[in-house]
C-alpha cells in the first residue's frame, strides 16, 4: 500500500487522525512517523490519542523516549520519540522489542533510529509541509503488502 493524501489544515488533520483512530482501534499496530521538526508527528499522535479516548495530556516524550497511555480496549497507546536515542543498545534498555510484540498501538517519532528493529508490517507515515502552504500537510502512507 502506498498512498499520498493532501491535508489542507489542522482541522483536516484532526479528521484524518480521527479516521486513523477508528481504523486502528482494538488492533495492534506500529506506526512509524517521519518528517522534519514541526511537521506534525506529535500533533498527529495527540489527536489520535484524544480520538481513542485518552484524557491525559499527551506530551512529547523527548527525554523519557517513551510514554504509555491506557486505552478503553485494554490496549495501550505507546508514544515513542527516538530523536535522542544514542545507540541500538538504548533500544534494548527501552524494551523496544517487548513493546513491538505487545500488540499495543505504537507511534514512533524518528523511527529511522530503530531501523532494522521495526516489524515488516510497520505502517510508515511521512508528513511533509509544502513550501507554499505552511498550514497544510502532505501525508504519505506506506505499508508492505
Ligand atoms: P513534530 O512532532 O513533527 O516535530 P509538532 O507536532 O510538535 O511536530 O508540531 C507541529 C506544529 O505544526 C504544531 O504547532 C501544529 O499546531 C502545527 N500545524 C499547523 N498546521 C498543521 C497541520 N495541518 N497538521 C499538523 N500540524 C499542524
Ligand atoms: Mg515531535
Amino acid at each position: 500500500m502506498n498512498k499520498t493524501i493532501h491535508i489542507e489544515s489542522l482541522a483536516a488533520m484532526r479528521d484524518f487522525a480521527a479516521e486513523m483512530a477508528r481504523t486502528l482501534s482494538g488492533k495492534g499496530a506500529v506506526l512509524a512517523l517521519s518528517g522534519d521538526l514541526g511537521a506534525g508527528k506529535t500533533t498527529f499522535t495527540q489527536i489520535l490519542a484524544a480520538s481513542l479516548g485518552v484524557k491525559r495530556p499527551v506530551t512529547s516524550p523527548t527525554f523519557t523516549l517513551v510514554c504509555e497511555y491506557d486505552l478503553a480496549t485494554g490496549q495501550r497507546l505507546v508514544h515513542m520519540d527516538l530523536y535522542r536515542l544514542n545507540s541500538v543498545s538504548d533500544l534494548d534498555a527501552l524494551g523496544f522489542d517487548e513493546y513491538i510484540q505487545s500488540g499495543d498501538l505504537i507511534c514512533i517519532e524518528w523511527p529511522d533510529r530503530a531501523e532494522g528493529a521495526l516489524p515488516s508490517d510497520t505502517l510508515y507515515m511521512k508528513i511533509e509541509i509544502p513550501k507554499n502552504d505552511p498550514l497544510s500537510r502532505i501525508v504519505t502512507l506506506t505499508q508492505r503488502d
